[in-house]
């Protein structure tokens, strides 16, 4: 067994509690399972804004309980990037807590939101965290923390969860490159989702079905049926100068890519 400081890490960086659960649990686990990763989540905000009952610190206390117990079935950290709902802004003070997040996780491969999704949060987290990628091995990149992470050896893998519901903002289908199978993680999916009771209970008592979780297994099987499996988490690689150009994840966990016809819907 490897030292734990030794194994590869993967980072899911997303904005909100409950995103990771969401877009890409299932892939976390499998790099946990069969390639040895240490998994690391962080959230931009803390869900300040996700109840109509609680008070904004009340809520955010409640949510970063459940976004630890959601990484703790992973044994993963957890981290926060400090901002609130709605105000994920990209400026200097917001990506200096980023890419320290960054330099203290030391990933290899990173998950973050697609760069065109339904809700500003989660494009500019996107932006944030495409550039903490960038300057996280810049030395002269300084984050002003108390006691700044070491900058990284080299920028690591950048890649692009599915946008929610699979569609841009002008609702047009944004396909995955590739599709990681999440049948055999899809259960432990499910209970790391379970873990953000308040936003569930919040949808069961609005919908009066547990829409919360079904959502979530209906997209993935969705992604699931264009590379034949029972459920899928589809991603894009960021190519962009200077980002490994490689595609690892793939690699790693043999992931499919979607045929034409299978990736009608
Ligand atoms: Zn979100």
């Amino acid at each position: 067994m490897q030292q734990d400081e030794e194994r590869p890490v993967v980072l899911a960086f997303l904005a909100h509690p409950d995103d990771a659960e969401i877009l890409c649990a299932g892939t976390l686990a499998r790099l946990r399972e069969q390639a040895g990763y240490r998994v690391v989540i962080a959230t931009a905000t803390s869900g300040d804004a996700g109840s109509k009952t609680l008070r904004p610190d009340e809520i955010s206390r409640i949510r970063h309980q459940e976004a630890q117990a959601g990484a703790a079935l992973l044994d993963g950290r957890y981290y926060c990037g400090g901002c609130q709902d709605l105000f994920v802004c990209y400026d200097k003070p917001t990506l200096q807590r980023f890419t320290e997040i960054v330099r203290r996780a030391r990933p290899g491969i990173v998950i973050t939101h697609s760069p065109e999704d339904y809700m500003i949060d989660h494009e500019m987290t996107s932006r944030l965290v495409r550039s903490a990628c960038f300057g996280a091995p810049a030395g002269n990149v300084l984050t002003d923390a108390d006691r700044p992470g070491e900058a990284l050896s080299a920028i690591p893998h950048l890649y692009y969860a599915d946008p929610l519901e699979g569609v841009d903002i002008f609702g047009r289908a944004i396909e995955a490159e590739i599709i990681v199978d999440i049948s055999e993680t899809m259960e432990l999916k499910s209970r790391m989702l379970a873990c953000h009771a308040s936003q569930r209970e919040w949808l069961r008592a609005q919908h009066g079905i547990d829409e919360y979780i079904l959502t979530m297994k209906r997209w993935g099987e969705h992604r699931g049926r264009q590379i034949g499996k029972a459920f899928g988490e589809g991603f894009r690689q960021h190519r962009g100068h200077a980002y490994p150009q490689d595609d690892l994840l793939g690699k790693m966990l043999g992931a499919g890519r979607p045929t034409a016809e299978k990736a009608t819907r």
